[in-house]
C-alpha cells in the first residue's frame, strides 16, 4: 500500500486533472487493503479434466459464480464503499444513497448480488427496476467482492500454465481483458482479466476482442513523450485496448495506470473505436 500511494503521489503531481478520482481510488483501495487479513479463501479444487479441458478445447476453467467468497468482509467492505462514495461528487453520493436505500428497504439482496457472479445482466434489471444507477451499483459490487476474487486467482496461479492458451479471453474465468502489458526484453504480451486480474501470455500483433491477425489492420497511437500508454486498435471490429509498457516503469497496480490515464480512452472514443470492457471506474 505504501507504494501505490507514493505511486498514487507522483501521478497527481504529473495529472493535476487527476486529483479527485485518484484521491476516491486511494480511498477505496485501503478499505480493500483493510479486509484482506480478514479473507479465508480456499483453494479452488482444479480437477485433472479441466487441465485436460483448457489444452483441447479452450473453455474457461471457472463460471464467474465458482469463486469463492469472503461473504462478511465483502458485506462490510459494501458499507464502507458507500460510505466513501457518499462523500465523492453529488452525483455519486446521490446515487449511492439510493442504492443504500434500496439495500435496506430489502429491495436488493447483497449476498446474491455477490454470489450471482456478479453477472451484468442482472445488475442491470435489479437498477432498471430500482430507478439504480447500473454503473455506480456494478463499481460497488464489483469492488466489495475484488478482494475475494483475487485471493482466489492468486491461489491458482501455481496450478496454472496457460502459455498455450493465447485466446483474447481469460482461461480462468472466460471474462474480457481490460488491459494489455509489453514485458520482459522482448515486449512479451499479456492480456489481464477484467474479472478476476489473471494475467496470460498471447500474440504480439493480435486483436483480443475478434481474434484479427491482419496487420493492415492494427494499429496504435499514443502521446508524444508518453510511450509507455498506447492504446491499440482494430479496424476489423473497431475496438481497442489499453496497453501499458512495462519494461518502462514498475506498475504496481495496473489498474491505477488506467485511471490516470482516461484520457487516452477520450482520443480513443472520438477516433470511433469502442472499448468492450470499460473502465469501471468511470462511474
Ligand atoms: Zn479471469
Ligand atoms: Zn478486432
Amino acid at each position: 500500500m505504501e507504494n501505490l500511494k507514493k505511486r498514487i503521489q507522483q501521478l497527481k503531481k504529473k495529472r493535476p486533472g487527476y486529483k479527485e478520482i485518484l484521491n476516491f481510488y486511494q480511498k477505496i483501495r485501503e478499505e480493500q487493503e483493510e479486509v484482506k487479513p480478514s479473507l479465508k479463501i480456499k483453494s479452488i479444487p482444479l480437477k485433472k479434466e479441466w487441465k485436460d479441458l483448457l489444452a483441447k478445447e479452450g473453455f474457461s476453467l471457472l463460471e464467474k459464480k465458482d469463486f469463492p467468497l469472503g461473504i462478511n468482509a465483502s458485506l462490510a467492505l459494501f458499507s464502507s464503499l458507500c460510505e466513501i462514495g457518499e462523500k465523492a461528487n453529488p452525483r455519486m453520493a446521490q446515487q449511492v444513497k439510493k442504492i443504500e436505500e434500496a439495500v435496506a428497504h430489502k429491495k436488493i439482496d447483497l449476498k446474491k448480488a455477490f454470489t450471482g457472479g456478479f453477472e451484468e445482466g442482472k445488475i442491470e434489471k435489479i437498477a432498471e427496476e430500482f430507478g439504480l444507477d447500473k454503473k455506480v451499483l456494478l463499481f460497488l459490487i464489483q469492488e466489495s467482492i475484488r478482494p475475494s476474487i483475487e485471493a482466489g486467482t492468486e491461489k491458482l496461479l501455481n496450478e496454472l500454465n496457460t502459455e498455450a492458451w493465447l485466446k483474447g479471453y481469460c482461461p480462468v474465468c472466460g471474462s474480457l481483458p481490460h488491459l494489455s502489458l509489453l514485458k520482459d526484453a522482448e515486449g512479451k504480451r499479456f492480456l489481464l482479466c477484467s474479472f478476476c486480474g489473471y494475467q496470460w501470455r498471447v500474440d504480439r500483433f493480435f486483436c483480443a476482442f475478434c481474434g484479427n491477425k491482419e496487420q493492415d489492420f492494427l494499429h496504435y497511437f499514443c502521446e508524444e513523450g508518453e510511450e509507455t500508454y498506447r492504446i491499440d486498435t482494430c479496424d476489423k471490429c473497431h475496438q481497442y485496448i489499453k496497453t501499458i509498457d512495462a519494461r518502462n516503469i514498475e506498475i504496481i497496480d495496473p489498474a491505477l495506470e488506467d485511471l490516470a490515464t482516461l484520457h487516452l480512452d477520450l482520443l480513443a472514443t472520438q477516433k470511433g473505436y469502442k472499448r468492450p470492457a470499460p473502465n469501471p471506474w468511470v462511474t
